[in-house]
């Protein structure tokens, strides 16, 4: 959603490049997925790096973390033998300038909070955690589910249409750029050459 041509670029070519944001993010999501967030209690169990899938929709993923809250009106977890409210948390290390979520945050919560509902029969709620703040915020998906489900229909559309034709999207007019790990991978591969500029640049 954040740009088709890094989409392309990731799942085609396989090409990868790390700036500040993403080993910042990818730090705390090594501390997540390292298993030391989970607990046990009476009330709840929280379990983090939990695979989620969604055959119809042909989804597949890993959460940061699960929250399993017992509550005798949620719905019955087959294997932790209880009645639960399920609850999504995924992990973000920096609130957006904007002080919202992130449509490309909350639409990542919303493919999960689909994979967990059809694993586990029941109504997830979603939330994103800011690890700056030390603060969750929720998200409506029951106030805006239908837009939430056409947008995630329509991206997993294109991003298959992606992966069939195998050619990576060009760079769409107006993308934003600045915080993207990849530029230096795909401007120069965007660019047009002319012989003349090719031996300027063996001159330099
Ligand atoms: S540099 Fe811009 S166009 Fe290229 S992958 Fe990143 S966001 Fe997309």
């Amino acid at each position: 959603m954040y740009c088709p041509r890094r989409f392309g670029l990731l799942e085609l070519n396989q090409d990868w490049a790390e700036n500040a944001f993403v080993v910042k993010a990818n730090i705390m999501h090594e501390r997540v997925h390292s298993g030391m967030h989970e607990r046990y209690s009476k009330e709840k169990i929280e379990l983090s790096s939990v695979s989620l899938y969604h055959d119809g929709l042909d989804l597949y993923g890993v959460a940061d973390c699960v929250e399993f809250i017992r509550n005798k009106t949620g719905a019955y977890i087959e294997q932790l033998g209880d009645n639960f409210n399920v609850n999504i948390v995924e992990y973000k290390p920096r609130r957006p300038a904007s002080g919202t979520v992130n449509e490309t945050d909350a639409i990542q919560v919303f493919a999960q909070k689909l994979c967990a509902d059809h694993i586990w029969k029941c109504k997830s709620a979603g939330y994103v955690y800011y690890g700056d703040a030390h603060r969750r915020v929720k998200l409506d998906f029951n106030e805006e589910y239908d837009k939430y489900y056409s947008l995630l229909q329509k991206l997993i559309f294109e991003m298959n249409n992606v992966l069939e034709s195998g050619k990576i999207p060009d760079r769409i007019k107006g993308q934003k750029c600045s915080g993207c790990s990849m530029k230096n991978v795909c401007i120069p591969q965007n660019k047009k050459y002319t012989v003349r500029d090719l031996v300027k640049e063996e001159c330099v």
